[in-house]
């Protein structure tokens, strides 16, 4: 699924390398599965080119988990880019 766009690029103390460079923002589509249905939301992650991952932010998730208004984990995340 080819959903996701680039936000921003900003200067991030990056997790995977340990130090801070160009890190890019995207928000994507992402589905989840509540009560049976198939739920659609945004969220947004941060990707660090060096190690080609992508990262959520704590406080970035949290926003992610408000938008999805559900309270449980069982999140499929789709991960394909
Ligand atoms: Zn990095």
């Amino acid at each position: 699924m080819d959903n996701h766009k680039l936000l921003q690029e900003i200067i991030y103390d990056c997790p995977f390398c340990d130090k801070e460079h160009n890190i890019k923002i995207f928000s994507r589509n992402g589905k989840s599965l509540v009560k049976g249905e198939t739920v659609e939301y945004e969220e947004t992650y941060y990707y660090c080119p060096n190690e080609d991952d992508e990262f959520v932010p704590s406080k970035i998730m949290d926003d992610n988990i408000k938008s999805e208004s559900i309270d449980d984990y069982s999140v499929s995340y789709n991960t394909d880019i």
